[in-house]
Order: structure tokens, then sequence, then C-alpha cells
């Protein structure tokens, strides 16, 4: 079929022509620069990633999709040419960004606890990736705080936020990322609503347990080699129910020696 291109010619006022002149500079100069982080391109990539999450019903609420719409996995990998593959992929010291379908599946399970307003926690925040997806669900009134004990991939994902429709809740404080020691969670801003656990625990840490609120959920992977997503949901009177969702296999949660010695 044969497209055809009209175009019409409406009178413009100088001034506004003039305007629109510039506008269109500085758009084009900042576009410049945006390039490398928001090319259409990657957004289409990137729109058509989730688009496959959907049609194979892992990703299922309108909440979830907009949020990985948003947030261009594109700016958060070592390697442009694969971020829309669905593999982790290695981030260095010794561990990976997990793959879309494993992001994607752990916020539907925290989608009811991701409200605008809420609290989150992301332990073992690593890229950054899911701290920027949780932060964009919560909004400006909630809180996203992501916990990683290696500061270099803390300096990056504060660099690959800044570079994605997260930035401007870092900027106003609702998100932040810390460097410290995951099993100990972040007390100062618990009770959390959802607690998301991004690497394997040989059992699951009481302090996470302890910073959950009554009605959170806490997705946690545990296990050494054969490992299970297991969800856990506080209680109103403090006790846990858990149930495995599924086998999966992460990088370890561990200490950050035994991690960089590769144990
Ligand atoms: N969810 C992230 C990273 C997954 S890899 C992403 O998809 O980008 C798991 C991360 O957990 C790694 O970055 C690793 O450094 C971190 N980690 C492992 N043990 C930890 C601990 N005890 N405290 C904090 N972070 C930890």
């Amino acid at each position: 079929m044969r497209i055809r291109h009209h175009f019409s010619v409406f009178p413009i006022p100088l001034r506004s022509l003039h305007r629109s002149f510039f506008s269109l500079l500085t758009r084009i100069s900042l576009s410049k620069k945006m390039k490398q982080f928001w090319s259409p391109r990657s957004i289409n990539k990137n729109k058509a990633m989730v688009e496959k999450l959907q049609n194979h019903g892992i990703v299922t609420s309108d909440e979830v999709a907009k949020a990985m719409e948003a947030v261009d996995r594109g700016v958060f990998v070592p390697d442009r040419s694969s971020a829309y593959v669905d593999c982790p992929m290695s981030i260095g010291y010794n561990v990976t960004i997990s793959a879309p379908h494993m992001h994607a599946m752990c916020l539907q399970l925290l989608e009811k606890h991701l409200k605008p307003g809420m609290r989150v926690l992301d332990v073992g925040s690593g890229t950054g990736y899911l701290t920027a997806c949780f932060a964009v669900m919560v909004g400006s009134q909630g809180r996203a705080i992501g916990v990683e004990h290696i500061p270099e991939l803390v300096a990056s994902s504060v660099k690959n936020i800044e570079a994605s429709a997260a930035s401007p809740l870092l900027k106003e404080g609702s998100l932040a990322v810390h460097v410290g020691d995951g099993r100990q969670g972040w007390a100062e801003f618990a009770p959390y609503d959802a607690i998301h656990v991004g690497a394997a625990a040989p059992e699951i840490p009481e302090a996470l347990i302890d910073q959950l609120k009554p009605g959170g959920r806490l997705v946690i992977p545990v296990g050494n080699i054969f490992q299970d997503l297991q969800v856990v949901d506080k209680n109103s009177d403090g006790s846990v129910s858990i149930k495995n969702e599924t086998s999966v296999r992460y990088v370890p949660l561990t200490s950050r020696e035994a991690q960089l010695r590769g144990d």
C-alpha cells in the first residue's frame, strides 16, 4: 500500500515561529544529550520486551506494565545490545542483573504492596533497575530503598537511575540506594509494605521479617544450589505464612568478601 503524506501550511505569526525555532533547537540539543539513554529505538525495544512478557502471561497488571515501560532496562545494563533479551547478564563483582521475566514475576508478586504511598525495600539492588521500577510504582509519596553491599555497584546504580524515568524520585528523595549488608535490612524506614531480595539466602534473615509491616509481603529466593522463590506474608498478629512460588537460580546473599572471592 502506498502511503501518501499530506502537508498543510498554516500562517504562523513571526514571533511564534521564532519561539518554535528555538524550542526546536533546544529539543535537538537536549535529544542529542539524551540520545544514549532515550533513543526512540531503545524505548520501542523496551516496550516490545514488556509486550512479550504480557503475551506470556508474566506481566498481568497495568501498573507493572506501566512501570516497566517507563523504566528503560537499556540504561541499567552494561551491554545495551542484549538489554531486552530475556536472560540474566553479568554486571561484574561475580553477580548478574536478573532476567526480565524474573523482574516481572517479582513485580507481579509484590504489586498489591506497591501502591502509591507505600514503602518498599530492595535488598541486593545491583544495577538499581528493580528499585527504580518500585519507586515509580510507589511514587513520590512512597519510599523505595535499595541496599547493596558493593559500593561501586551503588555508585553505578545511582548513575543508571539518574538516566531513567525514576530520576526525579531520586532527586526528591523518595528513592535512595545505600551501601550496606542487606541481611540487616534497612531499619531507618521500616516497617515496609514490600521487601524484595535479589540474591538467594540460606534461610530467611530475621531482620527482614522484623522490618515487614503486618499485611506486608517479602519475596525472597531461599536455598543454596536448589532454591525456591518464597513469598512471605506477614499476618496482622505478626505471624507469617510462607509459600514456594517456583524454583529459581540466584547468586548468593552473602558477605562482600565471600562474594568477591567467588565462594
Ligand atoms: N536485583 C539486582 C541485582 C541482582 S544480583 C538486579 O537485577 O540488578 C544480587 C545482588 O545482591 C548483587 O548486586 C550483590 O552484590 C548483592 N548482594 C549479595 N549479598 C548481599 C548482601 N549481604 N547485602 C547487600 N547486597 C548483597
